[in-house]
């Protein structure tokens, strides 16, 4: 059975068709640039390695995806010979709210629901919604699955959900903390735990995904109990250009004395900060660490502020799980940055948390980091969301309920 899966954000569109039998992914790819200038495919063959490149204007989503399923079906760089062979389409979806507790097929009610929700995630979910509105007109009948980012921490309590601010924003808003990135903590977890020949329900796992957006979850028995993102994916730890926590007196201070209106502060906040804000230099982990093995005192201070955040993190949630015995580190940098790893569980010990450094020298591979005699297994597993989201998409057609 084929799924493509698509991830539809504001100015791309990246698809993989996945081949259920042995979850091989037969072609992936991405149309950037949606609606500007210079708009292009870039598309992978993943047996015999082909690549196509191709610039082409897309001017919005609808011709993006029209051009993805011509690739799709190309007599030389397709890996289908008809769209009937795609039996259901899995969608990423950043936000389902209280409303979505897990992946689910999206009919008129859902659709509606997801296009409802984009007053929680104005930047995401109309893509989204867009994306599944037009696979319905060229495609359908075929099933269409959605599978969100935040549905994985819908189990938490409400001792960590709710924010401390007056009760009726919760009630009446929707203000409360979401979670993201749940589709890869979920993964990781579980591939971890795998690994480890132990069961995800009998561990406290503490996951860090850290990449340009970057998140941490406490994971008790299988279950998400708190995660560092929050109402929107700006709370938590430092990333590329977001802050992650600061306290919210500063955007009053701001708005007081530099008289900056909420654009300019969302601005500050989501795009000049982080990596990137700290340093002056680069929101990308790999200069950052490149100017600090220079010498430049900023960039050395951007990873030392990241890694104490994280570390601060990790006390935090093995205080809330009562205990801890699985790290987890994933994404870009989580998964290839060795600098950072070692300098965020520094200390740690006491905890039982010991890094073996040879071991944690690893770039991108599956890898067990900690000492043989580390009470606390530290391990790196290359994240995988988009086989999450067709492995769900496959379990929902055939009749089964989400995760
Ligand atoms: P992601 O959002 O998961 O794609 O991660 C992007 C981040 O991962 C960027 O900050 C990259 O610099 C970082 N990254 C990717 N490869 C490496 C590497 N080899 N060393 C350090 N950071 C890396």
């Amino acid at each position: 059975m084929k799924i493509l899966v698509l991830n539809c954000g504001s100015s791309s569109i990246k698809y993989q068709v996945f081949d259920m039998g042995d979850e091989s992914v037969l072609a992936k790819g991405i149309v950037e640039r949606i609606g500007i200038e210079g708009s292009f495919l870039d598309h992978k063959v993943l047996q015999g390695e082909q690549e196509f490149k191709q610039e082409e204007d897309i001017p919005d989503h609808s011709r993006g995806i029209k051009v993805v399923f011509g690739i799709l079906v190309d007599e030389k760089f397709g890996v289908i010979k008809s769209l009937d062979e795609i039996k259901a389409v899995g969608h990423r979806v950043a936000h389902g709210g209280e409303y979505f507790p897990r992946s689910t097929m999206v009919g008129d009610e859902e659709l509606r629901k997801i296009e409802e929700l984009s007053r929680l995630a104005p930047l995401h979910n109309p893509h989204n919604a867009n994306g599944i509105k037009t696979v319905k007109e060229i495609l359908p009948g075929v099933p269409q699955v959605a599978v969100f980012d935040t549905s994985f921490h819908q189990s938490m309590e409400k001792a960590a959900y709710v924010y401390p601010l007056p009760y009726k924003f919760y009630e009446e808003m929707g203000v409360r903390r979401y979670g993201f990135h749940g589709t890869s903590h979920k993964y990781v977890a579980q591939k971890a735990a795998e690994i480890l020949q132990k069961r995800v329900e009998d561990l406290k796992i503490i996951t860090l995904h850290l990449g340009n957006g970057a998140s941490v979850t406490a994971i008790k028995n299988g279950k998400s109990i708190d995660t560092s993102m929050g109402f929107t994916p700006l709370e938590g730890l430092v990333m590329g250009t977001r802050c992650g926590d600061i306290d919210p007196a500063i955007i009053t201070f701001l708005q007081k004395n530099k008289e900056w209106d909420a654009e300019k502060i969302d601005n500050l906040l989501n795009k000049e900060s982080g990596l990137l804000g700290i340093s002056g230099i680069s929101s990308d982990s790999r200069d950052i660490e490149e100017a600090a093995a220079k010498g430049e005192k900023r960039a050395q201070l951007a990873i030392d502020i990241t890694c104490f955040r994280i570390k601060k993190y990790i006390g935090a949630y093995a205080a809330a799980m009562g205990g801890v015995d699985l790290l987890v580190f994933t994404a870009g940098i989580g998964e290839n940055s060795s600098i950072v790893r070692e300098k965020a569980v520094e200390g740690l010990e006491f905890l039982g948390i010991k890094i073996d450094k040879e071991k944690n020298s690893v770039r991108g591979q599956l890898a067990e980091v900690s000492i043989k005699e580390s009470p606390v297994k530290i391990m790196v597993v290359p994240t995988d969301e988009e086989l999450v989201i067709a492995r769900d998409t496959a379990k929902i057609i055939n009749g089964f309920s989400g995760s």
